[in-house]
């Protein structure tokens, strides 16, 4: 397809915009940091105005969005950034604003339900069908493809808030989910390591016994995951996990966790295929937006 796409990655931290029409058509990228909804969706809608009159109309826009979110196209609030802590951003009509000035479809999804569909069109995940997509960043969030299709259900996944078995005799940390305390993101999460061990996760030795506890904590996620989704590959991205060193404890983990139990080559003799960086490395995010903006236009 080589109709114009506009991208919006839209992060805590972070919005990233780009227009193409894929991995080696990227033509123009913007980042700038997420303040308030109408200075940052006015960004992008600034972006892509400059955007169109250099290259034309676009086609469509997708938008990959932290969350909670309301991804059901018959819902009322369809289009919302729900319920998030992020002060300004609970119930936000961000497709609303964004079809106000874009007569176009509009795709939306999860930040992560879009790089899972990035990296199935152009990634990592090219030839599977059922597969999960984690980030593991300031938060912990997971989508999900099943059976070729992006997985919603009552809402979308929320794989970052699992519970995990927690020793507090090992790891005395409460965790610092303002929901839940030691779920997995409580525990797990970039913010969290940081505020354990009272250094940030970039400045940790390769030695320091932070990584084999978030390795511990990582694997425990994934053998539930595997239990309960079957997933024929599971991408980790984010922050955290540009540590390289995390793969081979996270992949030795859940082998011993699952204990031989999923019997099948792809945990037992090929993890290293099976537990896996994003291959479009950090324009997974934006990738993925465009990739929900081509969905939205079939
Ligand atoms: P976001 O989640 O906002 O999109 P990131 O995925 O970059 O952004 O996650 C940021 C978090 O990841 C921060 O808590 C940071 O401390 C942590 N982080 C970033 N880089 C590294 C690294 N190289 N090693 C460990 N932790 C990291
Ligand atoms: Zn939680």
């Amino acid at each position: 397809m080589t109709q114009l796409i506009g991208g919006i990655e839209a992060g805590g931290t972070k919005f990233v915009c780009a227009i193409g029409t894929g991995p080696d058509d990227l033509r123009d990228e913007i980042r700038f940091p997420t303040t308030t909804p109408a200075e940052t969706i006015g960004q992008a809608v600034q972006f892509f105005q400059e955007q169109e009159a250099k290259h034309g109309k676009l086609a469509a826009i997708g938008i990959a969005a932290f969350g909670p979110l309301d991804p059901e196209p018959a819902s009322p609030t369809y289009g919302y950034i729900t319920t998030t802590p992020k002060p300004g951003w609970a119930n936000v009509n961000f497709v609303g604003a964004i079809q106000q000035i874009f007569d176009v479809p509009v795709g939306f999804d999860t930040d992560v339900n879009g790089a899972a569909l990035g990296e199935w069109r152009w990634g990592a995940a090219r030839d599977v069908d059922t597969f999960i997509y984690l980030t593991i960043g300031t938060g912990v969030g997971g989508g999900a493809m099943v059976n070729g299709r992006l997985l919603h259900g009552l809402i979308h996944p929320e794989m970052g808030h699992i519970m995990l078995a927690h020793d507090w005799q090992k790891d005395p940390y409460a965790g610092r989910c303002p929901y839940h305390g030691d779920c997995l993101e409580g525990m797990a999460a970039g913010p969290a390591i940081e505020e354990r061990w009272g250094i940030k996760g970039q400045a940790l030795t390769l030695d320091h016994p932070a990584w084999e506890l978030e390795a511990e904590y990582l694997a425990q996620a994934l053998h539930s995951y595997i239990c309960a989704l079957s997933p024929q590959l599971i991408i980790m991205g984010g922050g955290v996990m540009t540590q390289p060193h995390l793969f081979p404890l996270v992949r030795q983990k859940t082998q011993q966790h699952l204990n031989g139990y999923v019997q099948h080559p792809a945990i037992l003799q090929q993890i290293d295929n099976y537990i896996v960086p994003p291959s479009l490395g950090n324009r997974a995010g934006v990738l993925g937006a465009i990739a929900l903006g081509q969905q939205a236009l079939r």
